[in-house]
């Protein structure tokens, strides 16, 4: 597809639309009159997302000293601002500038222009494009991206750089007239000065959960965090009846955190805190600490030594499940001193703080979560699982390395940008001021009211944008994003955070207020899908070398048979409320399909008998996630009565990568032609025995695939809902005869660097 924008001519290719769009959009919300508003630094920080660029820089020229001087940068030392000065010609941005042309060098340190600057770690970055920006022939400055992986820019990136350049320069003229304006010279301007900061150091990890977080560090595991305190007031002498007034109020606090965060977890709150109340309640436990109160041990003395006593039995156990507890006890020890002392509450929680851990447990994410944490850098990979929860909470959450976690001090001040995968130590008031700008940039970027109800593409074909939900507040943003109804129930999460599988009634509470909530949307319930990287802790009696191989989803279900008929028939007796479906995760063959279909038929069966309200006609689908399943697509797609695409799985089994590997991310790739060719022969197969087929992965997400995918024909997209403007915005922008000539063009290539070359030609 060719577009023309500011006077350059595209070929639309993956990112660089929505890229120029947001600048575009940025730059006309920019208030030239608002002195505050740092448009510059919104826009090196959008850049860099977009073209998941380590680093993005403006500069803006001084005609009179004939020298660049650093503006705004998203990824270099914010301390460089203001600070660092190119003079004309100097380095691969000053000979851009100078010579009025874009120039893009694959690797830096081989190249005979490159002068990195010292000091601000540069020289990191091998792949270097830096676009001048112009007015005419007038030089204003130059904005540049860099990373760390050589070659990584292309020929569709300087297009881009060029588009968005030419937008700024006007920008850039008005910031510099405002200074004046204001009796600023150019040498000395608000702009241009140099910016004081304490900035001690960024350091870098994967995005799990986007988003933003601020606060202090906490290293669960270490001995700060996994043990109680002694306060000062260890001395102070109190009575035993202080101690049981304080047992009291604990009690009560509990009880009422656990029915806050009831109400707004319904479905996976259930008990998290009972640990504290049971250990609160355990004789041994008050018993030990009233002993040392009577035998004369100040009461805070005997409270800590008693909960550190536990700390350490907890911490050296064989048994997982009560390893788990470590933070349950020291939670509860510091909440009893507290109250012993006549402290806040509030206090005992997390708010402020950054928890950073090796492993966390989904119920411990829920619990930190209800005690306000801010936010999680977790050290070993991030399971598929903890990340969803997160990002369902909308909790930020990034995965580094142990040696980055291990290096960072206790209690030191963090920012973590969890979308660009960013962490700043002792971050600078600047580095505050340009988040506090970029979060509400970001808002107004993806407002929800911006979403229509109905998503057509640009010649009136009609595209239906489903949820994926995972924990019933979800519920919410699929309302405020317009969801036409819930595309993936995830039903993992209640099994996931309890201490043992949840039974009919409860799952029935649980799938009938999701039906009742979405008010006759359809509703498509996914049965069990744990093992892989998402296992129960009650149910670890099974060590598997390979779990992704192993004992996963239907198979587990299937192997499992009364589970399965207790989920089964808690979904049918929901869908007598609704308008819903049931699908099976991991389905290798039609025998699968046909030995969980006469599943769900004896259930119904018994539910028949039992005089039991439910849904006879609920459809039944095969979540298509396998080769094996591929293979014999066109079978299930004449047994079945729906076809859902489960491209994160997809990708992982066809291509033999596993999707929670850092180490093979790189070969995770959508646009493999077995991957474009697989989800073409599903979505023919479901065309050609008329059964309703659509997409329930993250890849639909990406514009390109997405016009892939509706060029094969898919009309049904279920994604993670905070997505539903852009994906809106691109189908929008889109006709059907564009995408299916993108989709034929694609499906013609066998090698993947074909189709890399045809995504870059598509600009
Ligand atoms: C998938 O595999 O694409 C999918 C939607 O399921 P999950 O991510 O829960 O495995
Ligand atoms: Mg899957």
């Amino acid at each position: 597809m060719v577009c023309t924008l500011y006077g350059i001519v595209f070929d639309m290719k993956k990112g660089s639309v929505d890229l120029i769009c947001d600048v575009a959009e940025l730059i006309s919300v920019f208030d030239a009159e608002k002195k505050d508003q740092d448009i510059l630094q919104s826009v090196v920080s959008t850049v860099a997302w977009h073209m998941r660029a380590a680093v993005c820089s403006i500069y803006i020229y001084e005609e009179e000293r004939r020298e660049l001087v650093l503006r705004a940068t998203q990824g270099l030392r914010p301390e460089a601002v203001g600070t660092v000065r190119l003079a004309l010609g100097e380095g691969i941005t000053g000979r851009a500038v100078q010579e009025l042309r874009p120039i893009c060098v694959g690797k830096a340190s081989q190249s005979a222009l490159n002068c990195p600057f010292p000091g601000i770690e540069e020289e990191k970055y091998e792949a270097f494009l830096a676009v001048p920006i112009l007015r005419g022939l007038r030089r204003i400055g130059a904005l540049v991206v860099q990373d760390g992986v050589a070659n990584y820019f292309g020929a569709n990136d300087t297009k881009a750089l060029r588009a968005i350049a030419a937008q700024l320069a006007s920008v850039i003229e008005t910031v510099r007239m405002l200074d004046e304006v204001h009796g600023e010279t150019e040498g000395s301007s608000r702009v241009l000065a140099p910016k004081k900061s304490v900035h001690e150091g960024i350091l870098r990890g994967r995005s799990a959960s986007a988003g933003t977080a601020r606060g202090r560090a906490l290293t669960l595991g270490s001995s700060q965090s996994d043990r109680c305190l002694l306060p000062d007031a260890a001395g102070t002498p109190h009575t035993l009846e202080d101690f049981e007034k304080a047992v009291e109020r604990t009690v009560t606090q509990i009880n009422q955190l656990q029915r806050q965060t009831g109400e707004e977890l319904a479905d996976v709150a259930v008990l998290i805190f009972s640990a504290h109340l049971l250990i609160l309640e355990d004789e041994q436990f008050s018993g030990r600490i009233i002993k040392r109160i009577e035998d004369g041990t100040p009461a805070v003395k005997a409270i800590s030594v008693v909960v550190n006593e536990y700390a350490e039995v907890f911490a050296s156990s064989k048994m997982p499940l009560v390893r788990e507890k470590i933070l349950d006890i020291k939670d509860l020890g510091n909440r009893l001193l507290r109250n012993l002392l006549n402290e806040e509450a509030d206090e005992c929680d997390y708010k402020g703080q950054i928890i950073i851990a090796h492993e966390l447990l989904p119920s411990d994410i829920l619990k930190l979560s209800a005690e306000n944490v801010e936010g999680f850098i977790v050290s070993s990979g991030v399971t598929s699982h903890n990340a969803i929860i997160c990002r369902s909470l909308r909790i930020p959450m990034m995965a580094v390395a142990r040696e980055v976690a291990d290096g960072i001090p206790e209690g030191e001040e963090l920012l973590v940008d969890a979308t660009q995968g960013i962490i700043y130590l002792q971050p600078g008031e600047e580095v505050y001021a340009k988040y506090r700008k970029l979060d509400a940039t970001w808002e107004a970027l993806h407002k929800a009211s911006d979403v229509k109800p109905e998503t057509r593409t640009q010649c009136g074909e009609r595209v239906q944008i489903f949820a994926n939900i995972n924990l019933l507040s979800d519920l919410e943003p699929a309302r405020r994003f317009k969801a036409e109804g819930v595309g993936l129930y995830r039903s993992e999460f209640p099994f996931i955070v309890r201490n043992d599988f949840p039974g009919e009634e409860e799952q029935y509470d649980i799938y009938k207020k999701l039906v009742n909530q979405v008010a006759g949307k359809s509703v498509t319930f996914r049965t069990l899908d744990i093992g892989g990287d998402k296992m129960l802790s009650y149910y670890s009696n099974v060590h598997e070398a390979n779990p992704f191989l192993g004992m996963r989803a239907i198979r587990f279900s299937l192997q499992n048979k009364e589970i399965f008929c207790h989920q089964l028939r808690a979904f049918l007796r929901a869908g007598a409320e609704g308008n819903t479906r049931i699908m099976f995760p991991l389905i290798s063959s039609v025998d699968d399909f046909e030995a969980a279909r006469d599943i769900v038929h004896e259930c119904m069966d018994q539910l028949e008998k039992e005089g039991i309200p439910f849904c006879r006609d609920t459809q039944l689908g095969v979540m298509m996630e396998l080769p094996s399943a591929v293979e014999v697509a066109e079978e299930l797609a004449q047994e079945a009565d729906f076809l859902s695409i489960g491209s994160n799985d997809l990708i992982q089994y066809m291509l033999a990568v596993d999707r929670t590997n850092e180490q093979v991310s790189k070969l995770y790739l959508a646009h493999h032609p077995a991957i474009l060719r697989s989800m073409n022969r599903i979505v023919s197969a479901a065309r050609t025995f008329g059964k309703d087929v659509s997409i329930c992965g993250d890849l639909s997400a990406d514009p390109h695939m997405l016009k892939f995918l509706l060029g094969i024909g898919l009309r049904k997209f279920s994604i993670d809902i905070i997505n539903a403007p852009a994906i809106q915005r691109s189908v929008q922008e889109t006709t059907l005869a564009q995408t299916q000539k993108i989709a034929e063009t694609m499906l013609g290539f066998g090698r993947i660097s074909e189709v890399e070359a045809f995504l870059e030609t598509l600009g």
